[in-house]
């Protein structure tokens, strides 16, 4: 599965599960543009990137607002003239039952969790079109089908990305046929997967969750990575509009 002259750009990859996907990605040849929302991560990864011999850029910015959406694939524009991967992975958690859930903590999940991925999609999609191929992978997650107590906010926006995933995939399917592009749209749900995000999980419910877990292990991030890779290849042309669970068979304890 060799990238070699692709550019990717993969949000949220400064630290947890964005970092292994672009490392992954550019373990197999891919340029990779790290957005995020701290320069400073953001920096530190695609130092890693370029010492492993691949181009690669920092793009600081919030992805929930269009015009730093704009001003990253205007950058990647810049520095490499072509995007052909996006995965949208950024995303937050602002748990709270919704009888207390303040307004902000709907808002701010729903806005970098979903609304980021209308705006980074709107925003590559012609750049894709132009040059025939693009692939995009969404991170969704496995608690929007099962409603975890508390987050409400981050299971609709989850959901939604799986609806968004389906439209655009039959969007992209226009420009399959009229214009004889390679374009796919594709989600990932990952389960338990061991980042900053799930260490904040009281002991106790990790261990009921891993006790679910048919391979009775979390995920790590290069578990993600590697999916991301096939869809991103040109072995994923033909999967599209899927919804693809990298969760050690957690799923079917739902
Ligand atoms: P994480 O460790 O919290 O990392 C998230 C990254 O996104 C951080 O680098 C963060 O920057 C960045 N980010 C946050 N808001 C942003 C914004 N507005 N614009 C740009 N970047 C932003 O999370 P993770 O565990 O790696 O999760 C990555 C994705 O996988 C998320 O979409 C999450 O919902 C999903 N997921 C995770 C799991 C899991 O078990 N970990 C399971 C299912 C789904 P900062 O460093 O500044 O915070």
């Amino acid at each position: 599965m060799d990238l070699s002259g692709r550019v990717a750009i993969v949000t949220g990859s400064g630290r947890g599960i964005g970092r292994g996907i672009a490392m992954v990605l550019a373990s197999h040849g891919a340029d990779v543009v790290i957005s995020d929302i701290n320069p400073d991560t953001a920096g530190k990864t695609s130092e890693e990137i370029r010492s492993l011999g691949r181009k690669s850029i920092a793009a600081a910015g919030d992805v929930s607002k269009k015009a730093d959406v704009e001003r990253l694939v205007s950058e990647a524009l810049d520095a490499f003239g072509k995007v052909d991967i996006l995965v949208n992975n950024a995303g937050i958690t602002r748990d709270y039952l919704i009888e207390k859930m303040p307004e902000e903590a709907w808002d701010s999940v729903l806005n970098v969790n979903l609304k980021s991925f209308y705006l980074t999609i709107q925003a590559v999609m012609p750049v894709m079109v132009k040059s025939k191929f693009g692939r995009v992978i969404n991170i969704s997650s496995k608690a929007c089908w099962v409603g975890n107590m508390g987050q409400a906010n981050y299971n609709s926006a989850k959901a939604g990305a799986l609806s968004l995933t389906m439209t655009a995939a039959r969007e992209f399917g226009r420009y399959v046929v009229k214009e004889g592009c390679d374009m796919t749209c594709n989600a990932i749900m990952p389960g338990f997967i061991d980042t900053e995000m799930t260490q904040a999980v009281p002991e106790k419910v990790r261990q009921i969750m891993l006790s679910q877990i048919p391979l009775n292990r979390p995920g790590t991030p290069e578990d993600v990575g590697n999916v991301v890779l096939f869809l991103a290849s040109r072995y994923g042309s033909y999967v599209n509009g899927a919804i693809i669970p990298v969760d050690g068979g957690f799923w079917m304890a739902m």
